[in-house]
């Protein structure tokens, strides 16, 4: 089984079209999971949601989703998340509000948890020390975790079975993955690891005994960022949401 796992897409519609295009060209036959986080931020929440409908993507609910459709509330946002949230809840159609409002916190799915913070806290946890990894590690049911959140890729794993996870170096080659491994599949639609560029993960699982988990590979894709600035400007939302896609941070 082949996965695309996507996250943090912020409304950001030509980076999502560039991502669906290079797991298209990479993996034809992926299913594609998200990680929360589809609206905020940026320009194109509807248009966002109307594709991933029409890919059949599934996936968990995020922050930003539970504040533009009321489940929690944007004050505990920064000025500018709390100003994106406010435009989108004036723009979102009803068939996008019911969209969101019907994500699961956090799903299992055969080997795979998906939640968009942490499964201890889904909407604010940020999964961001070995040791925040390991506590989280310890209450899963599932081998892997694929989250988001941070909008930093990330693994944490351990070495064999029964070890603890901590830190592994992500690079362009595919990664084999042990027993435990949470996997920041990193930002879609607004990437803070001071590289602009979208990212995704593609997970190899293998039906292969003794590496039945398979591999995860990181992948960057460029996209016009100048489109999605351009649209967001068209709609006012606060120029340091807009300047901050240009540097990745
Ligand atoms: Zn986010």
């Amino acid at each position: 089984m082949t996965v695309a796992v996507i996250s943090d897409i912020h409304a950001n519609l030509p980076a999502l079209r560039a991502v669906l295009a290079d797991i298209d060209a990479t993996a034809p036959n992926a299913t594609i999971w998200h990680t929360g986080d589809i609206v905020g931020y940026n320009a194109h929440p509807n248009e966002v949601i109307e594709l991933l409908r029409e890919r059949g993507v599934i996936g968990v609910m995020g922050n930003h989703d539970a504040a533009a459709v009321g489940v929690i509330d944007a004050l505990d946002f920064n000025p500018a998340a709390a100003a994106a949230i406010a435009w989108t809840q004036s723009v979102l159609t009803p068939l996008s509000r019911e969209w969101l409002e019907n994500l699961p916190r956090i799903v299992e799915l055969g080997d795979a948890t998906l939640v968009h913070g942490s499964p201890s806290d889904p909407f604010w946890e940020y999964i961001d020390s070995a040791e925040r990894a390991s506590a989280n590690a310890e209450t899963l049911k599932t081998p892997l975790l694929f989250h988001g959140h941070t909008h930093r890729p990330r693994l944490f794993a351990a070495s064999d079975p029964a070890g603890p996870v901590h830190a592994i170096h992500i690079n362009v080659a595919p990664i084999s993955l042990s027993k435990h491994a949470l996997i920041n599949v990193g930002s879609v639609g607004q990437p803070r690891d001071g590289d602009p560029r979208a990212c995704w993960v593609l997970w190899e699982h293998s039906d292969v005994e003794g590496s039945r988990l398979g591999s995860a590979m990181w992948r960057r894709v460029p996209y016009a960022i100048s489109e999605t600035q351009a649209a967001m400007r068209a709609v006012h939302l606060p120029e340091r949401l807009i300047e901050r896609l240009a540097h990745g941070e």
